[in-house]
């Protein structure tokens, strides 16, 4: 346009004249960002004007990849070099002098003074990136409530948006900072908005699934906690007729409101309020679908029905008016829906035979952010954007985050192999075809030199600059060396600024109220009374205030002990015990009641295939070739994140299928199949004075006979690591079995012949790789006796010991152990 301009000028000498006339006084501002082209315009223009002003500042000619030249300041005429700055304080000045007097062409002798105002210039170099943005949350907190700054006149100014900013913003919204400016660049499926109501109309289309009903309950509709969904769990488990019934499906049967799963045909009645509420919200948004999809109403209506009776509506309508963080994300969840509302429209006007299916198919397929809001800048909130955006405007508070060595500065070649920046150069006249002595780096650091003074600039009294330094093994994560220019004009220092910081405590109500309970709450030997009184004093001004959790009331665990009686009662007990527990009770009694209690981990696709596996091997002579098709057969119905996971786990289970054949085909001469899969149960331990009577029950992998006709018990694993040969000896689960066979458990009057663990995953020389234990001794079988008696007294509670052990590192409940923490202390 600019071109066609100076074409048009050039031809019609008329208007040319006439332009001249016209134009007496021509004042140009930010001529650094004029290209070629333009400065012909404004030089054309002004060869007739009376005064002509051309103001700008070379040092922040930041966009030179559209063609950006600051010759035009340098042309004939006089001139005058401003050196006083009347936006920023003396302190920021001082930075942008500091970045400057490394730039290549300026003129050094004319040094740049601040205004009157006071100012500061911090620079904080953080741990990990989260302690970078609890900095960065915490700086703007401070700023906003102690200096009473409003949020419109902070800014954080990062070099990539799309590199750093959803995090950043999302870390600053979590803290409780308003934020501004930042659209999110995800999909629409990725918003956790759509998505709740997109896996509803999914459950309307496919039926609802375990993974559906448990993303219904944690999402917008359900809201159910981590906690309160560990309560749920222990609720519905307690409610099934059958204890084998998986989470998901008692899941899918109380959301659906059927009976409990298991065929005990009880409703889930009974819950805790904020539960049976959660579950009868997901129930009225999926029965409001699926109504809507009986009386054949088109998508756009399905949806809405959905839509309105999850009444996300009305509760984020009331946060947008409420304002604040939780506000901002209302208004951003609203924009996200209403952008689905669009989507849908179009698909439906737009495709014959429009479809529930085909929406869900649709949304799920688009691969870009929605269209941008029309919705206008938040008043008062602070700004997150890039160096670029920032150029035209001014904060009170300026943080420049991400100053990271590799991104800021950026000086990857741009124009990629074709170098097509370095043709326009050529084409715009700004650069010598001829000319290939230049090291192409150094004008791209000048640029990126001249983006941080610039971005510097935008602050009127306040600057904080942020860096991660963290050597993360292949993430490492080093400050640039710009941050250590600025660091030698820095006017606030921290006595750990030498080192890397970790996360503050960042001052937010959140933070605020954690840290009184936590006073509050701490034992007698670690707080003074004083301590004490005064921050439950503060907790009770917050509870009047209305701060939400402040309330003892509303917290966890401050409720009575149910019961302090143990969970069985001496003599004429019978207590029952699985042969695999019988070890993780003598190692860690706590490890073994919270697992048992829901604090297990969910089961995943690797402990499914170890079922699916003792599954096929426990058929009873069945070819290799008969195994493998089997596996195959039921192989594309498990859910692998990824196809080629998929394709090497189903090679190496069809590698641990043909170990097994080779396996059992190689001890016939040593052993006889008595069973597979033989279900053990009855009592290894009479009840004595006030000894309980120990059951064991539990099912054995393979029985079978040896030469001598003594019964020898197999379990079959299908882990890499077998354990060590001395373990195997002190195996608890053998063990088990075997005193189940001498107790006569599993034939009359057998001999316990010893044990085996059959490794399928680790083979030796072509075999399955075999650990052995001996068979059990008279000596053994009172030594095992006792540790199933110790075992069994571990369960009586009501305390449980949390005992550290070598399987620690791979506890499940390792969150919640007393034992854990404290060493995680120490440490
Ligand atoms: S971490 Fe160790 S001590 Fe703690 S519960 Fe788990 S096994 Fe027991």
């Amino acid at each position: 346009l600019v071109g066609a301009a100076v074409e048009t000028l050039a031809a019609a000498a008329d208007l040319l004249s006439s332009e001249r006339a016209r134009v007496q006084l021509l004042l140009v501002d930010d001529a650094q960002h004029l290209d070629p082209q333009a400065a012909r315009l404004v030089q054309v223009l002004a060869a007739g004007a009376e005064l002509c002003v051309i103001a700008g500042d070379p040092r922040q000619t930041v966009f030179g990849y559209r063609g950006a030249d600051p010759a035009l300041l340098r042309a004939d005429g006089p001139s005058i070099t401003l050196t006083q700055s009347h936006r920023c304080s003396a302190s920021v000045a001082h930075a942008v002098e500091a970045l400057t007097r490394r730039l290549p062409g300026i003129d050094s002798t004319a040094a740049l003074t601040g205004s009157e105002e006071a100012g500061s210039v911090e620079v904080r170099i953080a741990a990990t990136p989260h302690a970078e943005f609890a900095v960065i949350a915490d700086a703007l907190r401070r700023a906003h409530l102690i200096d009473g700054i409003p949020w419109a006149d902070m800014a954080v100014i990062v070099r990539s948006v799309p590199r750093m900013g959803p995090a950043l913003a999302r870390a600053l919204t979590a803290a409780g900072v308003p934020v501004d400016g930042l659209q999110s660049d995800a999909p629409l499926i990725a918003v956790p908005a759509v998505r709740a109501l997109m896996t509803v109309l999914e459950a309307t289309v496919d039926g609802l699934t375990a993974e559906r009903a448990l993303a219904l309950m944690t999402g917008p509709i359900g809201r159910v906690d981590p906690v309160s969904l560990r309560q749920l769990r222990r609720a519905l488990r307690r409610r099934a007729a059958d204890p084998a019934v998986e989470f998901g499906d008692l899941l899918v049967a109380a959301v659906a409101g059927r009976g409990s799963a298991g065929g005990s045909g009880r409703s889930v009645e009974g819950l805790p309020d904020e539960l049976g509420r959660a579950l009868k919200r997901v129930r009225t948004v999926l029965t409001a679908a699926r109504d809507s999809v009986k009386r054949s109403d088109d998508p756009r209506h399905t949806l809405w029905q959905a839509w309105n009776r999850s009444g996300l509506q009305r509760r984020w309508l009331a946060a947008s008016e409420r304002g604040g963080a939780v506000g901002e994300q209302a208004d951003r969840d609203l924009d996200a829906m209403t952008a689905l509302f669009d989507v849908a429209e179009q698909y439906v006007e737009r495709t014959a035979g429009a479809s529930l299916r085909g929406l869900v198919d649709h949304v799920a397929g688009l691969t870009l952010p929605p269209a941008r809001s029309d919705r206008k800048p938040t008043a008062d909130a602070v700004a997150v954007l890039s160096a670029h955006s920032a150029l035209d405007r001014e904060w009170d508070v300026v943080v420049i985050a991400g100053l990271q060595e590799g991104l800021w500065p950026n000086v990857t070649a741009r124009g990629g192999i074709l170098a097509t920046q370095q043709l326009v150069d050529v084409l715009d006249g700004v650069a010598d075809p001829a000319d290939r002595t230049l090291s192409g780096r150094a004008p791209l650091l000048a640029e990126e030199r001249r983006l941080l003074i610039a971005a510097v600039g935008r602050a009127r009294r306040r600057l904080l600059v942020t860096a991660v330094d963290s050597d993360n093994g292949d993430a490492a994560l080093l400050p640039s060396p710009f941050c250590h220019e600025l660091a030698a004009v820095a006017t606030e220092s921290h006595t750990e600024s030498e080192l890397p910081v970790r996360a503050p405590r960042v001052l937010a109500t959140n933070a605020v109220v954690g840290r009184l309970r936590s006073v509050v709450c701490s034992p007698s030997e670690d707080v003074d009374e004083a301590q004490r009184i005064c921050a439950a004093t503060q907790l009770a001004r917050l509870t009047e205030a209305g701060v939400h959790g402040s309330d003892p009331e509303s917290w966890y665990g401050l409720r009575e002990v149910s019961t302090r009686a143990p969970l069985w009662d001496g003599a004429g007990e019978a207590v029952t015990l699985s042969p695999s527990t019988v070890q993780m009770l003598l190692d860690c009694p706590l490890r073994w009641l919270l697992e048992r209690h829901g604090g297990g981990s969910v089961r995943d696709v690797r402990s499914a295939l170890g079922s699916l596996v003792h599954a096929l091997v426990a058929e009873p002579v069945v070819s290799e070739a008969r195994l493998h098709g089997e596996l195959q057969r039921i192989w594309s119905a498990l859910p692998f994140d990824a196809q080629w996971h998929a394709d090497n786990e189903l090679s190496r289970h069809e590698e641990m299928l043909s170990t097994f054949t080779r396996w059992r085909a190689d001890t016939r001469n040593r052993f006889t199949e008595v069973g597979t899969e033989i279900a053990v149960d009855g009592e290894v331990l009479a009840a004595a004075d006030d000894q309980p009577a120990v059951r064991i029950r539990g099912r054995l992998d393979r029985l079978e006979r040896d030469s001598e006709g003594r019964l020898v018990v197999v379990d079959i694993k299908t882990g890499k690591s077998p354990v060590t040969k001395d373990d195997a000896q002190a195996h608890a689960q053998l063990a088990m079995y075997q005193l189940a066979v001498a107790e006569g458990l599993l034939a009359d009057s057998a001999e316990p012949g010893g044990g085996r663990l059959v490794y399928l995953g680790k083979t030796s020389g072509g075999s399955a790789t075999e650990r052995e234990q001996d068979p059990l001794t008279v000596e053994g079988h009172a030594q095992w006796q006792a540790q199933v008696s110790d075992a069994a007294a571990a369960t009586r509670g009501p305390q449980f010991v949390a005992r550290v052990n070598d399987g620690c590192a791979h506890c499940p409940v390792a969150a919640m152990c007393p034992a854990r923490q404290t060493t995680n202390e120490d440490r």
